[in-house]
């Protein structure tokens, strides 16, 4: 039988925290992303990334409720493997933080990688590991599809990626809704 794997962001999917991504451009100008904008960001040749805020212990994040909601419901099923996979490089403040604020004792990994194909890669390990039902949420569409695509490679598994959109506005959601269907169009040219 197969086996059920369970896969939340952290970043603004389960909780929005007050860290920013600092960018030193080429040209040697510098600018501040917070995670919603890093997360559509296409970065230009020669930009580098500097994470250090992601690095440090959580400042007083605020609680996504309804996806950590979601997230504490799985983990009291114990059939299926709940993890929390994200692009910092330390998952301990991200462990720590459930724990003594939420009572949430819950898996983390910390892939050090902002990369999309990162997760995605993650994912399809465990894929090979015999899991054949796979659901993922996270606020970045990049990471969605990355992931969703395993579903393309693996027809015979489930692979769900979910959009978190709980961190965005209505007028975000929407534009984000419509930047969606016309990508989706797109791909049909
Ligand atoms: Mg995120």
């Amino acid at each position: 039988m197969g086996k059920t794997l369970r896969v939340f962001d952290f970043d603004d999917t389960l909780a929005k925290s007050v860290s920013y991504i600092y960018i030193r451009h080429a040209d040697g100008s510098q600018s501040t992303l917070d995670p919603a904008e890093y997360a559509v960001y296409e970065p230009k040749a020669g930009d580098s990334f500097d994470f250090r805020d992601f690095n440090r212990m959580l400042n007083n994040p605020k609680v996504i409720k309804k996806n950590v909601d979601l997230l504490r419901r799985m983990i009291s099923s114990p059939e299926k493997k709940v993890t929390i996979l994200t692009a910092r490089k330390l998952g301990f403040p991200v462990k720590y933080w459930f724990k003594k604020n939420l009572g949430i004792d819950v898996y983390v990994v910390a892939l050090g990688d902002a990369n999309p194909q990162a997760k995605a890669d993650w994912i399809e390990q465990h894929i090979k590991k015999g899991y054949t039902d796979i659901a993922f949420m996270d606020d970045s569409i990049k990471n969605v599809k990355a992931v969703g695509s395993l579903q393309k490679k693996y027809p015979d598994i489930r692979v769900k990626s979910v959009l978190a959109v709980e961190h965005l506005t209505t007028n975000e959601r929407k534009e984000l809704l419509e930047q969606y269907y016309s990508d989706k169009f797109k791909e049909l040219l």
